[in-house]
């Protein structure tokens, strides 16, 4: 059996001040019975993670650069990620594939980075509107799963995360039946049944328990109904 996980991703959002958010958040929710992980920008990670240290979220980077460390302006290593309290990491959400043009071995390449360092990296995957209106939402999602995946990839150390682009953000979803082709064709694919198979893109507390009820949906990825205590505190509650 797969514990269940909700992630939020903050993105580009948040500040110092927004912590008080998430201590309220992990202070007043009961004692989930699923996994939590919070995923702020990269400059409250280290905040973030004194500030939870003693509840039951766990704190997750947005990205990560392939090598351990060396000349590279702006970028940040997993090992420093670790460093700095974070025990997840999300790789190649379609936001860095489309704005910074990261292609799926990349984020093969990341993600070894992420298991060197031991953190479980959550390899994102997903078609476009133009993909899906093409009937190629299988292809486009079991390739780029197949060339993001790295090697070694257990239920210890990777997460997958189906996010459709055209859902992100936008307050559309696909219908059930159309997250469990997905869900169910990427789990066929998957090398180790315990890897976890989230659900992103417009998850709010109205359609959580709906999404979280399809098979193979093992928890969400959650990111605007991440940012406000009490959308996320429903959602976790809905899983
Ligand atoms: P929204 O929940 O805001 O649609 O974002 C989903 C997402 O991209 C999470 O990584």
């Amino acid at each position: 059996m797969r514990r269940k996980l909700a992630a939020g991703n903050w993105k580009m959002h948040g500040l110092a001040a927004d912590l008080a958010q998430a201590e309220a958040l992990a202070r007043d929710l009961p004692a989930p019975a699923v996994d939590v992980l919070l995923c702020p920008p990269a400059t409250l990670i280290c905040r973030m993670a004194k500030a939870l240290a003693r509840t039951p979220f766990a704190i997750g980077a947005q990205d990560c650069h392939p090598a351990a460390q060396g000349a590279h302006t702006g970028d940040v290593s997993a090992a420093m990620l670790a460093d700095a309290g974070a025990s997840h990491v999300i790789l190649g959400h379609s936001e860095r594939r489309a704005d910074h043009g990261e292609d799926s071995a990349l984020v093969a390449a990341k993600a070894t980075a992420a298991h060197g360092a031991g953190l479980v990296a959550i390899i994102c995957v997903g078609e476009t509107e133009a993909q899906r209106d093409a009937g190629q939402t299988l292809a486009v999602v079991r390739e780029q799963l197949r060339d993001s995946l790295p090697d070694g990839a257990s239920a210890e150390n990777t997460v997958v995360a189906y996010e459709p682009v055209w859902a992100i953000g936008t307050g559309r979803t696909p219908t059930d039946a159309q997250i469990a082709e997905v869900h169910d064709t990427l789990r066929a694919a998957l090398p180790d049944a315990g890897i976890r198979l989230l659900y992103g893109g417009s998850v709010k507390p109205s359609n959580a328990a709906e999404i979280f009820a399809i098979a193979n949906v093992d928890g969400a990825l959650v990111g605007g109904a991440s940012l406000k205590a009490a959308d996320f505190g429903a959602i976790i509650a809905a899983l």
